[in-house]
């Protein structure tokens, strides 16, 4: 499923989680965009955005990511860095 058909459905954040570093971050899908106006954001999939996320800390890519709600959201702050594109 494509992130606009997420969005639409209520989800604006992706849920990343780095085994080696055992964290779990929430990146907002407008952050993405405003940092990244060139990536087509609105036709990856979850699966497609999971490959261009890295994890700060360890540089290595997240195991795990998800699509998420604000509702969900546990407030962390970011620890990865953005998708390159
Ligand atoms: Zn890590």
């Amino acid at each position: 499923m494509k992130i606009s058909m997420l969005e639409e459905q209520g989800y604006t954040h992706i849920d990343c989680w780095c085994d080696a570093c055992r964290i779990s971050v929430w990146v907002p899908f407008v952050m993405i965009r405003s940092r990244r106006p060139r990536l087509e954001l609105g036709q990856m999939t979850i699966a497609e955005l999971a490959l261009r996320m890295r994890c700060s800390r360890c540089g290595g890519r997240p195991t795990k990511c998800r699509e998420a709600r604000q509702s969900d959201a546990p407030g962390y702050q970011s620890r990865y860095s953005y998708p390159k594109g």
